[in-house]
């Protein structure tokens, strides 16, 4: 069984394959996750529930099955699009631009801490330049490395405040993905482990005391095995 893709909403799920039917394993709070990671090749491609492998080297997807994620279709540029605001704890703050029936959506996807409706446009293109001329200020991306240190942390409130007053929003938006964390969890790439929950791509597991934030993307194209039997770096080995 391969990791073939994930998908961070509405209920979080890794799929799984192997040539043939791709099978999901939702990602829920409590879900006891039991697998080793293999070698690790690109995952193919998904259509219709049914899974085409690759043997290519590259992961998680080689040049020939990364379009897929291409999104720049006509019916994406010529719908309504809403450009927002998004927060990551403490104080990560980007403009975004999405189809103005995906903004929730888009802002869970992206683990976003807060969210704010900015102002609905016509079409992706006028969306696409009220971004620039926003993005001038804010940044229009935000690593997921940077989010994973955010983790378990709360927002600026003060300074999400001030951008909002200066953003003057339609609506705000509150996201909770009930982590719980007490500290910040040490980085891992790791499916083994008790489910805490997902946050945007970062899963969060604990294992043996320790609790790891693995991006979900980092899985995709590992071949599963039986058990994991790495040595894994704890919590007391974290503070470098
Ligand atoms: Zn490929």
């Amino acid at each position: 069984m391969q990791v073939v893709g994930y998908h961070p909403v509405p209920e979080p799920a890794l799929v799984l394959a192997d040539g043939g039917p791709s099978e999901r394993v939702t990602l829920t709070p409590g879900t006891e996750l039991e697998y080793g990671l293999g070698e690790r090749h690109c995952a193919g491609t998904v259509q219709n529930g049914h899974h085409v492998p690759c043997s290519e080297p590259r992961a998680p997807f080689c040049p020939r099955h990364t379009a897929r994620f291409d999104e720049s279709t006509l019916r994406e540029r010529t719908s309504e699009h809403a450009v927002y605001l998004a927060a990551f704890a403490p104080a990560l703050f980007k403009v975004g631009i999405t189809r103005r029936d995906r903004l929730q959506t888009r802002l869970r996807e992206q683990g976003a801490d807060r969210g704010a409706h900015l102002q609905t446009v016509p079409d992706g293109d006028v969306a696409r330049d009220v971004e620039e001329r926003l993005g001038r200020d804010l940044s229009q991306r935000v690593r997921t490395r940077r989010k994973r240190a955010g983790l378990g942390e709360r927002i600026d409130e003060e300074a999400w405040e001030a951008l909002l007053d200066s953003h003057d929003p339609l609506s705000v938006f509150d996201f909770e993905y009930g982590l719980d964390l007490a500290g910040q969890p040490v980085d891992e790439t790791l499916a083994a482990g008790t489910v805490c929950g997902v946050q945007g791509r970062l899963l969060v597991l604990r294992r043996a005391g320790t609790t790891y934030a693995v991006d979900l993307r980092d899985l995709v194209g590992y071949e599963l095995t039986d058990r994991d039997t790495r040595p894994l770096q704890s919590s007391l080995g974290s503070f470098n």
